[in-house]
């Protein structure tokens, strides 16, 4: 996951309150930690970086009085080294050709090998993120101007990364040539922006002029905009499906395409092949699993009803671990309503079941509020293999899926009357992308064929 944002414009203007907003916009891609860079008039790259909601690791009032050509920020969510200031983004340094900060997204699949090799050159890492790594390359590259070794580094990369990079007189964005995450390009009067969602530029009334294309590397600078590619690696494209499913807000274009509505297909798709004439009505695992419900329920006929409330304000910073608070487990979170749930045959949507222990103990509260029968229906096929390209999923033996021998043993073991899952050809028809422009490697395992290894020669 994570969210970046950035922008540039043709004069100092007060442009650090839009990136304020644009990673309020992005939240839901990360919560960890944001964080916010900018060049000022001086010339000087600064950042400033907190833990936690960006209203609470940010300023917003202070950050509203600060002038900027260019700034790019960030929201995070740990997969690639822990969750501390120090691996918080934009990740900025000052080298020998002058000043960069990187905000990212995605995970770099040979990150290991690549930091390996360059500590063993003395290279002194000051994070544990693999974003570091980028820096680390374009350093290694100090004979050429900064553009040129930015994409020297990016060229020996493989996995996922969609980039927001701030030089001294330029914004870059730059995309993976597989384009696992999305990065979208905007325009309000003399300033352009980048964004990893749509949502984001709605928020600040910029429009949305277009997607970077995987493997394009746009820069904007006095001149206006340019486009460049990174020398072609990727044998096909491979966009995240799962951002589809649940990781995109619903109000994102993505690609051309609603988030909203390929979600709610997704939820027509799986009631056409996984009907359920016994239910009485239909629900939903508030909220990843809200539209795909509705979907459900208009292609079935069955009307749709919430019977679980979810508490809003339930996070890490309000509710502290203690042993009464892991008694009550999820029922912090969500809560079921005896009222409606009461000797009703019901089916229950979700987006997916990773680990398999939330939908066991939902099951169980909606059995104690007297439902007859729960038909759990997942808009996603079965979540069978980890991510390796930026998002934070389980082994693979802690995969619910996985674990079990068959979708039998794991309907048996979460207690539900029937369990079914969207077929991947369905899931692949409601995002109307060609197949092989997909991953679909945590549900197939099949991944990136390009090796992870890390040697090189600079
Ligand atoms: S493995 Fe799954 S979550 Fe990861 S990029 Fe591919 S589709 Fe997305």
């Amino acid at each position: 996951m994570c969210g970046v944002f950035g922008a540039f414009a043709q004069k100092d203007k007060l442009l650090l309150e839009d990136i304020y907003l644009g990673l309020f916009a992005l939240q839901h891609r990360g919560q960890e930690a944001a964080g916010v860079a900018w060049i000022g008039p001086d010339g000087m790259l600064q950042s400033f970086k907190g833990m936690g909601l960006v209203h609470e690791a940010l300023d917003q009032k202070r950050l509203s009085q600060i002038a900027a050509r260019g700034a790019i920020g960030h929201v995070r969510y740990s997969t690639s080294g822990a969750s501390i200031i120090t691996n918080a983004q934009p990740l900025a340094a000052n080298y020998a050709k002058g000043p960069v900060a990187i905000s990212h997204n995605g995970n770099i699949t040979n990150a290991e090998g690549i930091r390996l090799n360059l500590e063993n050159r003395g290279a002194i890492f000051q994070s544990t993120t693999d974003t570091e790594v980028i820096i680390h390359l374009m350093a290694h590259q100090s004979h050429k101007a900064p553009l040129d070794a930015l994409i020297d580094a990016l060229e020996r990369l493989n996995g996922a990364y969609s980039l927001a990079v701030l030089f001294k007189d330029a914004l870059v964005a730059a995309r993976d040539p597989w384009g696992f995450r999305p990065l979208v390009l905007g325009r309000r009067d003399d300033t352009y922006y980048v964004a990893s969602e749509s949502c984001a530029l709605d928020l600040i009334r910029a429009e949305v002029i277009r997607n970077i294309e995987p493997g394009e590397v746009v820069v904007i600078n006095d001149g206006g905009l340019s486009s460049l590619r990174i020398p072609l690696k990727a044998k096909r494209h491979y966009f995240c499906s799962f951002e589809y499913v649940y990781f995109a807000r619903p109000d994102s274009i993505i690609d051309g395409r609603c988030v909203y509505i390929v979600r709610k297909e997704m939820g027509r798709r799986l009631a056409a092949a996984s009907p359920c004439s016994r239910a009485q009505l239909v629900t939903d695992m508030p909220d990843s699993g809200t539209i795909a419900a509705t979907g459900y329920a208009d292609a079935s006929g069955l009307p749709y009803e919430r019977t679980i409330v979810r508490n809003r304000y339930v996070g890490r910073t309000f509710i502290q671990p203690t042993q009464k608070v892991r008694e009550l487990g999820v029922q912090i979170k969500l809560n079921p309503m005896r009222e409606v749930i009461d000797g009703k045959p019901l089916v229950v949507v979700d987006d997916s079941i990773v680990r398999g222990t939330t939908v066991a103990k939902v099951v169980s509260m909606m059995r104690k509020c007297g439902a007859r029968e729960i038909h759990m229906r997942i808009s996603s096929p079965p979540v069978r293999f980890p991510c390796y390209y930026g998002i934070d999923t389980p082994t693979r033996q802690e995969l619910a899926a996985a674990r079990f021998a068959s979708l039998e043993d794991l309907k048996s073991s979460i207690e539900v009357d029937s369990l079914a899952y969207l077929k991947e050809s369905d899931l692949v028809a409601a995002i109307g992308m060609p197949r092989d422009e997909l991953c679909l490697a945590c549900f197939n395992g099949e991944y990136l064929e390009e090796g992870n290894e890390g040697g090189f020669e600079l």
